[in-house]
């Protein structure tokens, strides 16, 4: 399998390349030449395997020869041994056609887990082949970053170094980075929000020299093979559901759309997806995208559903590429536009390619409020986190609107746990959501994170200073 990069401008590479380097030298986004095909006895085959088996047939062609069936197979089970559930992601059925599918018993209770756990894997072992080592650095608002820290805690050829906006990430949050004891975890606590913290970021990563002496590498859903980890479930929930006899829609709360963007590739792959319905909060660009054909940022606006609070989706990129068939000139001009004015315009066909599949919907705290207590009220009591509740929110609009058939199977994707979000849940329900052992322990661990002020100078000497590249 050869990737290339979206703006056209770059070598083409392999896997393991595409995972090293994150980013195309060119500002693109690394795609693959062509989509692997699954054939319908393929998909039924899939039906009722342990999960990691499952991901094992479903990402094995992403990888190519990059890496072994037996090297892939002990990663992908290593993955997911961490996890709270044996089914690793359960379908929950909420009514006679609608589904909550479950991602959030990995170890930092979010769907980040399923990817992250695999690119640490990949990245550890390709470095160790090649005698390297590299330092992540990435910034968070919150669940990126607990997720990079748990997949590379302990691990020999990496440093990680996150940056998350000092006071203004929830305590749960905050401990799932800090209390890990492992020498290769830095958190840098910076002074300023999380829009700081990503500047910083970049800075770091357009130093050019920098970058080469550290060896930086990016774990942000930019990365492909963070969507090539998110492509499984989606078979596993749709072939449970009755594929490949009958298809399936699915509503996924998003804000970079690297989620969503991996049940594109499974539709891409041969799996019946009907629908792809993009659920956003009040930060609601997508949403807008889609009804109006024109692409355009606001200020983002702090929600109750933080991971969501996102005005440029990085991975929109990758679909429209995809939706212009394969036009990277168009592409890049596109993106330049929009770089320049914040702003650009799909044009006809684009947008209406758009329409075909995707549909979209927002909800706003009160609405998120509303949906968390009609569901905990519900028959079976289920408490959904502020994102799930988004996607709920937006799934009841789909069936209202007609844009999913009564008839057809539509899951909802559970993107956290309630417990990462207990003030919101509180307040909708009355009480405080239930505490799983995993975060209980964390309370009164002695923490440790490093608060810099907003200054590149300072954060490069402060990793530079600890970096294990430069020993
Ligand atoms: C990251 C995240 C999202 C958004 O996912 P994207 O891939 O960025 O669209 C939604 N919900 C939660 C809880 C998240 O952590």
């Amino acid at each position: 399998m050869k990737y290339q990069s979206t703006r056209g401008g770059a070598p083409v590479v392999g896997f393991e390349q595409a995972l090293l380097a994150g980013l195309a030298k060119d500002g693109g986004l690394y795609v693959p030449q062509d989509w692997p095909q699954m054939s319908r006895d393929e998909i039924a085959g899939l039906a009722g395997l342990p999960y990691s088996e499952l991901a094992l047939k479903v990402i094995t062609p992403f990888v190519g020869a990059d890496f072994s069936q037996s090297e892939l197979q002990t990663m992908l089970a290593d993955a997911y041994s961490g996890f709270n559930h044996k089914a690793i992601a359960p379908l929950v059925q909420l009514d006679s056609n609608d589904f909550v599918l479950e991602l959030f018993h990995g170890p930092t209770l979010a769907f980040k887990d399923f990817a992250m756990q695999l690119l640490a894997r990949l990245m550890d072992r390709a470095l160790e082949r090649h005698g390297r080592r590299a330092t992540i650095v990435g910034a968070t608002s919150g669940d990126t970053g607990g997720a990079a820290i748990e997949a590379f805690r302990g691990r020999d050829n990496i440093d990680v170094f996150i940056l998350h906006p000092h006071n203004r990430v929830t305590d749960v949050q905050r401990r799932q980075m800090t209390t890990p004891v492992e020498e290769n975890v830095h958190n840098i606590a910076l002074e300023g929000d999380f829009d700081d913290c990503q500047h910083l970021l970049k800075a770091l990563f357009n130093d050019h020299e920098l970058r080469d002496e550290l060896q930086l590498a990016g774990v942000n859903s930019i990365n492909w093979a963070r969507i090539v980890g998110q492509i499984p479930y989606y078979f596993a929930a749709a072939t449970a559901l009755g594929a490949p006899h009958r298809e399936t829609a699915f509503c996924v709360p998003s804000g970079n759309l690297g989620d969503i963007f991996a049940g594109f590739v499974a539709r891409k792959m041969g799996l019946p997806v009907g629908r792809l319905v993009i659920a956003t909060n009040v930060n609601d660009i997508l949403a807008r995208t889609l009804e109006t054909g024109r692409y355009e940022t606001r200020d983002a606006v702090a929600t109750d559903s933080p991971s969501m609070d996102i005005q440029v989706s990085s991975n929109f990129e990758r679909l429209l590429y995809e939706l212009s068939g394969h036009d990277s000139a168009w592409l890049k001009g596109f993106m330049e536009e929009f770089a320049q004015n914040g702003t650009a315009e799909l044009g006809e066909g684009v947008h209406k390619k758009f329409r075909k599949l995707f549909a979209a919907g927002r909800l706003d705290d009160d609405g998120t409020q509303e949906v968390i207590r009609q569901v905990r009220q519900g028959g079976g009591g289920y408490v959904a986190d502020p994102h799930t509740a988004v996607g709920l929110g937006v799934a009841a609009q789909m069936r209202e609107q007609g844009e999913v058939a009564a008839s057809m199977p539509l899951v909802t994707l559970s993107t956290a746990h309630p417990a990462k979000f207990p003030d919101a849940v509180e307040r909708a329900t009355g009480e405080p959501p239930f505490q799983p052992e995993i975060i209980v322990a964390q309370k009164g661990l002695p923490e440790r994170f490093e608060v810099l002020a907003n200054d590149f100078e300072q954060v490069a000497a402060h990793i530079r200073s600890r970096a294990r590249v430069l020993t």
